[in-house]
């Protein structure tokens, strides 16, 4: 019993570790500096908050249906037998008593200083419509939650850290944005229109073109914030007169400079997220645009409850691209994050459904494991001298020829559009990695042609670039290895199917949790076409 607990947990960490892997974490870590070994695990920390009777005369006639026992762990009544109750046990449980500084303090404050750190952390607050999920992030100006309450002591530990004197500069960043309808939306610049989500090449989840503003007082945040807000989709549904209709994601980055040798650069992203509520149709009374939208909010949910199936299991594919709320949240559960999930659950009978369903969700997601790392690189600048950029080697319209539009944004290694700084501008690292490999090819070709012919000229290339190219060749040789792995592990999957009269449903099929430049390459990678041939290359192998 207990091996078999066990062996399901290493599973677990396996199918955690092999998720940062694939999604590029792992090559992110390689890029640390000083990273040798394998982050520890952080599991996802869950707590589960009670609101009280909320419209007064309900309470005394409609007993509530859940009871918290201690401060982890609560009972609901069993539908399907009345004598018996339903326990479950979570990191916390807060009762209809507690206040918004019980929660902030208990479970939030907690992993702020992993910001500091270069870390990432997410918070979530997830639930049925109506029990409290705005509350608790947001609340009220007498009653502040998460949001304000977290952006109050961050700024305040910045400031405290960056100080002048201290060997760190501090910065601090906001994003805020809405999925509705599975359209990604800038809540800053909300004529911005749907912005696509994208992995750059060192497996970060980036939004290009999402507006970011710099804040360094609560002031500043205020005022970028609370007009956003006022755009966020809303509307009236039987069960809550400002049901949020959508999924609210504030972004907040802490950039990290030192300020002495070797100069070092640390960020560290927090998610606060307020997700929409899972909806029974019937009882909200939705009709035609309301009806889409809840069916939109239910397909996210529905996949976010897959890709934590996925990830408790261990299966090879976890579904993150099958929704935009999860491709965003890939960092929180099952990637790099610092996570707590904050379920909300309403007392009264009407959301029994939804909050044993609520429940059911936080117990597994309590399973997840992430595995947090220190994002840390060197300052552009302290990479060394390197005489030419890449813009004055190709001038700029062939430098815009040389990559697709795509490529400009996948490859670019700075996830927003950040007012960058003079020494970024120059970097010659980020240039060359965001640059198309076939064209690095043909420079590093030309440059051994003019070698060749005896060219008296300065080199295309100086050393330090060839070195790094040589280097990043190295990188997409072992991309390819990888690449060929995963087809023959996929293959293997065929061959099962097939043996059980099943078969792949399409026929070029690849998980789309890859890094995306490995699925661009297929074309250049032997296919394997099917259980037949991998049956005949087992066969042929010693
Ligand atoms: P959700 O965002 O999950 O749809 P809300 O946060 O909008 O739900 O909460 C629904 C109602 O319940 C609001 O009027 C809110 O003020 C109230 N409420 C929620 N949680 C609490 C709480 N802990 N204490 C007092 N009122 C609450
Ligand atoms: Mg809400």
């Amino acid at each position: 019993m207990a091996a078999g607990g066990s062996t399901q947990q290493r599973r677990r960490e396996m199918a955690a570790a092999s998720a940062a892997a694939i999604s590029g974490a792992g090559r992110c870590r390689l890029s640390k500096i000083g990273a040798t070994r394998r982050p520890p695990p952080a599991r996802v920390r869950v707590a589960v908050r009670l609101r009280p009777f909320v419209d007064g005369t309900a309470g005394a006639s409609d007993p509530p249906c859940v009871r918290g026992m201690d401060s982890c762990s609560l009972e609901i009544a069993n539908w399907r037998n009345h004598q018996e109750t339903l326990k479950y046990q979570f990191d916390a449980f807060y009762g209809e008593r507690s206040t918004q500084q019980d929660i902030y303090a208990g479970s939030v404050q907690p992993i702020l200083r992993h910001l500091l750190e270069g870390q990432n952390a997410s918070v979530l607050a997830y639930g049925p419509t109506g029990a409290g999920k705005t509350h608790t992030m947001l609340g009220s100006p007498e009653q502040p939650g998460v949001i304000p309450r977290a952006l109050m002591d961050l700024l305040q530990l910045t400031r405290e850290e960056g100080a002048e004197g201290r060997p760190w500069a501090l910065s601090v960043t906001m994003s805020y944005l809405e999925i509705y309808q599975e359209k990604v939306l800038d809540l800053l610049d909300p004529a911005s229109g749907d912005l696509v989500i994208r992995e750059d090449c060192r497996g970060n989840i980036l939004i290009p073109g999402l507006s970011q503003k710099p804040i360094s007082s609560f002031a500043d945040f205020e005022r970028h914030f609370l007009p956003a807000s006022r755009n966020r989709t809303v509307g009236a549904t039987r069960l809550n007169q400002r049901s949020s209709r959508s999924h609210a994601v504030l972004l907040v980055k802490v950039d990290q400079r030192e300020r002495l040798a070797p100069f070092r650069q640390r960020e560290g992203k927090l998610y606060l997220i307020d997700l929409a509520g899972s909806e029974d149709n019937r009882r909200t009374g939705n009709k035609g645009l309301r009806l889409k939208e809840s069916g939109a909010i239910n397909t996210s949910l529905f996949v976010l409850g897959k890709v934590v199936d996925a990830l408790n299991q261990g299966l090879p594919r976890v579904p993150y691209r099958d929704s935009k709320l999860t491709r965003l949240l890939q960092d929180s559960l099952g990637g790099s994050a610092h996570s707590i999930l904050i379920a909300n659950i309403a007392p009264e009978r009407r959301f029994y459904l939804d909050t044993v369903s609520a429940l059911n969700f936080a117990a597994r997601s309590k399973e997840v494991i992430n595995r947090p790392f220190t994002n840390e690189s060197l300052q552009p600048h302290a990479l060394g001298p390197v005489k030419l950029s890449q813009k004055e080697l190709l001038g700029p319209p062939e430098a815009k020829r040389a990559r697709g539009p795509e490529e400009e944004e996948i490859g670019s290694p700075e996830p927003m559009a950040a007012p960058a700084s003079a020494s970024q501008k120059l970097s010659p690292l980020q240039k060359l990695s965001s640059m198309d490999p076939a064209m690095l090819e043909r420079l590093l070709s030309l440059d051994r042609l003019l070698a060749s012919q005896g060219s008296q000229g300065a080199p295309l290339l100086s050393t330090p670039k060839r070195e790094r190219m040589v280097l990043m060749k190295t990188v997409e040789e072992k991309d390819l290895e990888i690449e060929a792995a995963l087809e023959l592990g996929l293959d293997h999957i065929s061959l099962i199917l097939s043996n059980r009269g099943l078969r792949r449903s399409k026929k070029n099929w690849r998980p789309r949790c890859w890094p995306r430049r490995l699925r661009k390459r297929r074309t250049i990678v032997p296919q394997c076409s099917g259980p037949f041939h991998i049956a005949q290359s087992q066969g042929q192998s010693p």
